[in-house]
């Protein structure tokens, strides 16, 4: 039972002021907007808000993304929540609200020696919990699969089953999940969250530039689904002072480029590109039909050098790294597919992980220990766009029934950092 509404009575919050909302969600990123709808089908008399401050979405984490789902994670509940992740997907090209180019492309991840153990131990507990995912091998019997690959030094690898993994349009989710959201009767406010009363029962709203505080909304419960930003969110809660949040949310902006290649080589046409990920840590896969030769790559995030902080500022992405790409991406693609020596960037962009440094996996549900209706949704750390539906759905429910019923994310609450109790996930791409 939703313990936190505005008013005292269940059914009279729609005829609240306007500024009186059941919940407000912080953000309408993917996260956001589907917390919002999932709030909302559940419980279609709630009054819910969501307040974004950069509708056009210009360096929101959701649109910068590759859009990938994969159902080969290390800890269990990761896999669990694709699962709900790719019906989801899956489902949405029957709505009305839109396809979101599912391509069912599948991921192709790559172990040498080193990695081998582990990417079994993975195969393992993936398909003991339903998803199908196959060996395929290395040396000579994975290269019959894809003869455009070298693999020499591949001793294992492992890809989901066709329908289970692979790609989407990250932006066109994003618009499906906020349209839906709205059509269930949502309300998107423009503005930016600056303060958050000490009980979270209120929001100060400022101008989109912060500047100029505009209104005050009350509402029952507070939902920070800030991506990257959420530490000042959490900060702007009044007696939470900066050092707090850092402590408590660990979670920083953490700047990753993707780069467009073009490779018209007919030998990368059939079998086509799936998602590959190297055993470097570079990964490519194919964007569009196979034959344009268009491929999208990244990653290495364990190569980088210097892998900072960042401001959050769109300056900071203003120039992708193309260093980077020439010094650690492009030797480590053209050695896994010698096609690739004959390519060319055609263009690149830069977003922002939401990076959890504690262990790089969603911090979930309450992080202020007194005060139980302000819950966080962060901190996903490069898989959050494929989360965002069973996300949605469970914190919904948190904040509806106080505790998770379709699927228990309950290993993934944001206390765990204040308990120092690590959930490592060990497939980060
Ligand atoms: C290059 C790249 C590739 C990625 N690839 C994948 C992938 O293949 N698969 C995958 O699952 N994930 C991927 N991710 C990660 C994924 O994109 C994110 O984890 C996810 O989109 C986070 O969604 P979000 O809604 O929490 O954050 P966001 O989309 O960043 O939304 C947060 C919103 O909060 C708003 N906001 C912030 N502060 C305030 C404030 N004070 N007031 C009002 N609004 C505010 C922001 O404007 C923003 O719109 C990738 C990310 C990047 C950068």
């Amino acid at each position: 039972m939703l313990t936190h509404l505005v008013s005292s009575s269940r059914f009279s919050t729609k005829a609240a002021t306007s500024k009186s909302f059941d919940v407000a969600v912080v953000g309408a990123g993917a996260i956001g907007c589907s917390i919002a709808s999932f709030l909302l089908e559940l419980d279609s008399s709630l009054s819910v808000a969501i307040i974004e401050r950069d509708p056009s979405y210009k360096i929101a984490s959701s649109v910068l993304s590759v859009g990938s789902i994969r159902q080969q994670f290390s800890v269990p509940v990761n896999v669990e929540i694709s699962q709900f992740g790719v019906d989801f997907i899956k489902n949405l090209s029957s709505d009305r609200n839109g396809d979101v180019q599912f391509d069912q492309g599948g991921y192709l991840f790559l172990a040498g020696k080193s990695g081998e153990d582990q990417l079994r131990e993975n195969v393992a507990l993936q398909n003991r919990l339903g998803s199908e995912v196959n060996h395929l091998g290395g040396g000579e019997e994975l290269k019959r699969c894809y003869p455009w690959l070298n693999t020499d030094d591949i001793v294992e690898s492992s890809l989901g089953a066709s329908g289970t993994e692979g790609w989407f349009d990250p932006y066109l989710l994003t618009h499906a999940l906020k349209k839906k959201a709205i059509a269930k009767g949502a309300t998107v406010i423009n503005g930016n969250v600056v303060s958050i009363a000490k009980d979270a029962k209120a929001i100060g709203i400022a101008d989109v530039e912060g500047t100029r505080q505009v209104e005050t909304l009350r509402c029952g419960s507070v939902v920070c689904a800030a991506g990257c930003w959420s530490q000042n969110i959490l900060a702007s809660v009044s007696g939470v002072s900066a050092a707090a949040a850092r402590e408590w949310l660990p979670v920083y902006p953490r700047k990753r480029n993707v780069f467009v290649i073009h490779c018209p080589d007919p030998l990368l046409v059939d079998p086509p590109v799936p998602l590959v990920v190297d055993t470097s840590g570079a990964y490519f896969r194919r964007e569009g039909r196979p034959e344009n030769g268009i491929f999208l790559a990244g990653g290495m995030e364990g190569v980088a050098s210097e892998d900072l902080d960042c401001d959050g500022t769109a300056e900071e992405l203003a120039n992708p790294d193309h260093e980077f790409f020439m010094d650690h991406i492009w030797p480590a693609l053209a050695f896994r597919a010698p096609a690739f020596e004959n390519s060319k960037v055609k263009s690149s962009w830069s977003g922002f992980y939401d990076y959890n440094v504690f262990d790089q996996n969603a911090l979930l549900g309450q992080v202020l220990p007194s005060v139980d209706n302000f819950l966080v949704a962060t901190g996903f750390s490069g898989h959050g766009i494929q989360q965002s539906p069973a996300v949605g759905r469970g914190i919904a429910e948190k904040v509806l029934y106080g505790e998770y019923r379709s699927l228990d994310l309950e290993v993934l609450g944001a206390s765990r950092v204040q308990e120092g109790r690590e959930v490592k996930e060990k497939n980060i791409v």
